[in-house]
C-alpha cells in the first residue's frame, strides 16, 4: 500500500547555505543505500523536504533497512499516495488509511493537513475540520486530541495526495560528506569497524588503512578486512582501504628494539604511515578503535606514546566504551560475526610475554634510534608498494 517514503531529518545547526549542503549529500547518500535495493526509486528535494517515490514493485522492509543505514535521517514516513478526485474520495481513502494502519479504533488523532498545492478548493483548517469528522464518524472509540494525539495523521495536498502517520526511528547523526573525511586504522577486530562508524555517523567520510604481514598473516585475514570495510561501508559509503605490506618494518623492529617494546614501537609505526595516507588524501583525522586500559597498548601511557608520533588528531570514539557496549554496537551494525573469525592479525605474532604497559616516550624513543638506518627506506617501500582496493 505504500508508494512512497518522507524522509525526516535533523534541523538544528543547518540554517542557511548548510542546509542546502545537508540536504543535497543526504538526497546523494539515499540514493546510495538504495542502489542495492531492488525496484526503482525517484529521490527528490521538495520545498525544504526530502521524499522517496517508490516508482517500482520494491520490499517494504529491504528499503526500510537501506534508509536506516543511512546518516542524518531521524524519521522515515511510509506514505500513501492517493490521486486528488475531490472531498469525497479523500475522505474514503483516508478511512481506509485509518483502518489499515490503525486498526485499533481506541485512539486518540489529530488530522493535519497541509496544502503544497495551493489552488486545492478547501483550506488546510477546511480539511482538518471535515476530515476529522468523517473519521469520527466512521470509527466508534477515535477522539480528537489536538494537544498530544496518540496519531497525528498528516495529508499532504500536491500532484498526488500524500497520507502518512507512522514514523521508523532513523539512525540520526548526519549525512556523510557534510564533516570531511577522516583515515580509519581497520584492523579484523571488533573495535576499529566500530570506530569507524561512529565517526562517519558524524558525516565524516572514511577511507581505511589496513597492516597485513605476509607470510605472517595469511589471505584470509586480509579478506577478512576487506569484508569488514565492506560492511562499514553500508553505512559509511564506499571505502578506500590502504592495505600495506607491513612485514619488513616488523621484522625490523623485532631484529633492532628490546621485544617488551615492539607493540608500542611498531603501533608508532602505523601511526606515522597511516598519517602519511591521511595527509595524501585530505583526511582531517586518524581514527582508531582504542579503549582505555584494554590491553597493553591502550594504557594512558601507551596511548599517549602512540599518539606522540601524529601531527593530525587522531579520533578514538570507543576509548570509554567497555568491552561489551562496542560488541553491543557491532552486533546491531552487523561486523561481529565477521571480527570474530579466527584468524590472526600481525600483531597477535610478535607481541612479548611482557609488553610495557606504562612506556615512557624517552626510552621508546632512544629505542628507535637503532632503527635509524634502514627505516626511512622500509618505509618508503611499504608506501609505495600499497595496495589500494575500492570497497563498496
Ligand atoms: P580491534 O578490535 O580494532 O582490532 P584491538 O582491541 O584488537 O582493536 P589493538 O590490536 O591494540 O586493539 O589495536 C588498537 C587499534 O589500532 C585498532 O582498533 C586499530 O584502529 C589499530 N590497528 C591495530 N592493528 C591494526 C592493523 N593491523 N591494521 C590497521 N590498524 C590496526
Ligand atoms: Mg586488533
Amino acid at each position: 500500500m505504500f508508494k512512497a517514503f518522507l524522509i525526516k531529518y535533523g534541523e538544528i545547526g543547518i540554517k542557511g547555505k548548510n542546509r542546502y549542503l545537508f540536504e543535497d549529500a543526504l538526497v546523494k547518500q539515499i540514493r546510495h543505500a538504495l542502489k542495492e535495493v531492488e525496484g526503482e526509486f525517484y529521490v527528490h528535494k521538495e520545498q525544504g523536504r526530502i521524499y522517496v517515490d517508490c516508482l517500482s514493485v520494491f520490499d517494504f522492509e529491504e528499503t526500510v533497512e537501506a534508509l536506516q543505514r543511512v546518516f542524518g535521517i531521524v524519521g522515515i514516513c511510509p506514505v500513501v499516495k492517493v490521486d486528488d478526485d475531490g472531498f469525497d474520495s479523500l475522505a474514503s481513502n483516508v478511512i481506509d488509511y485509518m483502518s489499515q494502519v490503525h486498526p485499533d479504533n481506541n485512539q486518540t488523532f489529530k488530522v493535519n493537513a497541509r496544502r503544497a498545492r495551493k489552488n486545492y478548493p478547501m483550506t488546510s483548517m477546511e480539511l482538518n475540520c471535515d476530515l476529522g469528522e468523517r473519521i469520527l464518524e466512521a470509527f466508534d472509540g477515535m477522539k480528537v486530541d489536538v494537544h498530544k494525539p496518540e496519531i497525528l495523521l498528516n495529508v499532504e495536498i500536491r500532484e498526488k495526495i500524500y497520507i502518512y502517520s507512522k514514523i521508523i526511528p532513523g539512525p540520526g547523526g548526519m549525512p556523510v560528506g557534510t564533516n570531511g573525511k577522516a583515515m580509519l586504522l581497520l584492523s579484523g577486530g571488533i573495535d576499529s569497524p566500530v570506530a569507524g562508524y561512529m565517526i562517519s555517523k558524524r558525516g565524516v567520510k572514511i577511507d581505511a588503512v589496513y597492516f597485513h604481514a605476509p607470510p605472517y598473516t595469511s589471505e584470509r585475514a586480509k579478506q577478512k578486512v576487506v569484508d569488514l570495510a565492506k560492511l562499514v561501508s553500508r553505512y559509511s559509503g564506499p571505502i578506500n582501504l590502504h592495505v600495506v605490506n607491513f612485514t619488513d618494518i616488523q621484522l625490523y623492529i623485532y631484529d633492532k628494539c628490546p621485544h617488551e617494546e615492539l607493540t608500542i614501537i611498531m603501533r608508532r609505526y602505523m601511526m606515522r604511515i597511516a598519517e602519511h595516507f591521511a595527509k595524501e588524501t585530505g583526511c582531517l583525522g586518524l581514527i582508531t578503535g582504542e579503549s582505555i586500559g584494554q590491553v597493553a597498548s591502550q594504557t594512558m601511557q601507551s596511548l599517549a606514546a602512540t599518539n606522540e608520533v601524529c601531527t593530525l588528531p587522531v579520533f578514538r570514539p570507543v576509548i570509554g566504551f567497555d568491552k561489551q557496549e562496542i560488541v553491543d554496537v557491532s552486533l546491531k551494525i552487523g561486523t561481529y560475526e565477521t571480527s570474530i573469525l579466527p584468524f590472526e592479525d600481525c600483531c597477535t605474532i610478535f607481541v612479548a610475554k611482557h609488553p610495557v604497559t606504562k612506556p615512557n616516550i624517552n626510552i621508546i624513543k632512544r629505542s628507535e634510534v637503532s632503527l635509524e638506518e634502514k627505516i626511512e627506506e622500509l618505509m618508503k617501500t611499504a608506501i609505495e608498494t600499497t595496495e589500494t582496493i575500492w570497497v563498496e
